[in-house]
C-alpha cells in the first residue's frame, strides 16, 4: 500500500483498477518511438493505465479525492475499459467504511474520476456511495456538462453528478476555495477548461492531487500531454505555472492514472530536464 505522512496528515493512495487505454490517444502528439521507451505497449497499441484515488486523514476528518471509474459503466465502456470497480475493496481492505468517508472531492466530471461517487441501489435509484460525505466539484466543469462538444461527450455520466447536486450534497467549486483547512483546490485548464487540482498542506510540506494534467510520471515533461485535452495549449502553459511553484517548493505531485508510480517529487536536472524522484513511504 502506498502511505505516507505529510506534516500532520495521513496520505494513501487507493486504487480502482487499471485499465487499457490506447497508447496514442494517451501521449497525443508524442512518436510512439519515445513514449514506448517509456510505457509498454501491447500488440493492440494499448497500454495500461491507473486509477489513484487520494485519501486524506486529518486526524479530524476523511477526505477522498477523486472516485475512480465505478460500477455503472454501459455494455459499449466496458468493452473499450472493462470495469475494474476496485476502489471499494481496496479501502475496506484497509479498514476504511464508505461512511467514514466525510468529503469527496473531485478534480472534473470525466466518468474516471467520479463513477463512484454514487451507486444504483437494489431498487437501481441512484444513491451517494459516501452516504454521510459532502461532495465537492468545479461549477464550470459541472455546467460544461450538461452541454459537452460531441469530443468528450461520452465521458460525462450525469449519474455521477447530477443527482448530487439536485440533493444539495454536491457543493459546486469556483476554484481557490479552502475546503477544510489545509486542503483547497486550484484551476488548472488545458485538459478540460475547469479542472481543478487538490493541493494539501500541513506545515511545510504540500501535496498536489494535480489530476489529468500529469496524469503519469511519463507524462512530466510539459509537451508531454494526453491527446483527450481539450486545450493542449493551455496544458503546457498550466503545467509550467504549476511546476514554477511546485519545484521549488518540493511538493509531492500525486498521478491520477500512473499504475506503478502514484506519487513522487518532480525535480529538474542540471540541464533543465524533468525527472521524478521518490517519495518514502510507511509500510
Ligand atoms: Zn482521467
Amino acid at each position: 500500500m502506498h502511505r505516507l505522512t505529510l506534516g500532520d496528515l495521513e496520505l494513501t493512495i487507493f486504487s480502482d483498477g487499471i485499465y487499457p487505454l490506447d497508447g496514442g490517444a494517451f501521449f497525443g502528439v508524442i512518436p510512439k518511438v519515445m513514449w514506448s521507451r517509456k510505457v509498454e505497449a501491447d500488440e493492440r497499441n494499448y497500454v495500461t493505465a491507473g486509477l489513484n484515488s487520494l485519501l486524506i486523514r486529518t486526524g479530524k476528518q476523511t477526505v477522498l479525492v477523486e472516485t475512480g471509474m465505478g460500477n455503472k459503466l454501459s455494455e459499449r465502456m466496458i468493452k473499450f475499459y472493462g470495469q475494474p470497480a476496485k476502489l471499494l475493496d481496496n479501502m475496506a481492505a484497509a479498514g476504511v467504511a464508505p461512511e467514514d468517508v466525510d468529503i469527496v472531492i473531485n478534480s472534473h466530471l470525466h466518468f474516471d474520476h467520479c463513477g463512484w461517487n454514487t451507486v444504483r441501489d437494489r431498487n437501481g435509484k441512484i444513491a451517494p456511495t459516501f452516504p454521510r460525505a459532502k461532495y465537492y466539484a468545479p461549477e464550470g466543469e459541472w455546467r460544461y456538462a450538461r452541454r459537452p462538444s460531441e469530443r468528450d461527450a461520452i465521458s460525462y455520466i450525469p449519474d455521477n453528478y447530477d443527482p448530487l447536486v439536485a440533493s444539495g450534497q454536491m457543493t459546486l467549486l469556483k476554484g481557490g476555495e479552502e475546503i477544510v483547512p489545509g486542503i483547497s483546490v486550484k484551476t488548472f485548464p488545458g485538459h478540460t477548461a475547469h479542472m481543478q487540482a487538490v493541493i494539501v498542506t500541513s506545515g511545510l510540506k504540500t501535496a498536489c492531487y494535480i489530476s489529468d494534467l500529469i496524469p503519469t510520471k511519463a507524462h512530466i515533461d510539459v509537451t508531454w500531454g494526453m491527446g483527450f485535452d481539450l486545450y493542449p495549449l493551455d496544458t503546457i502553459e498550466s503545467k509550467k505555472l504549476y511546476y514554477a511553484q511546485a519545484i521549488p517548493e518540493k511538493w509531492l505531485t500525486v498521478f491520477t492514472h500512473d499504475p506503478k508510480t502514484p506519487w513522487a517529487y518532480v525535480e529538474k536536472d542540471e540541464v533543465g530536464k524533468m525527472f521524478a524522484k521518490g517519495p518514502s513511504e510507511k509500510s
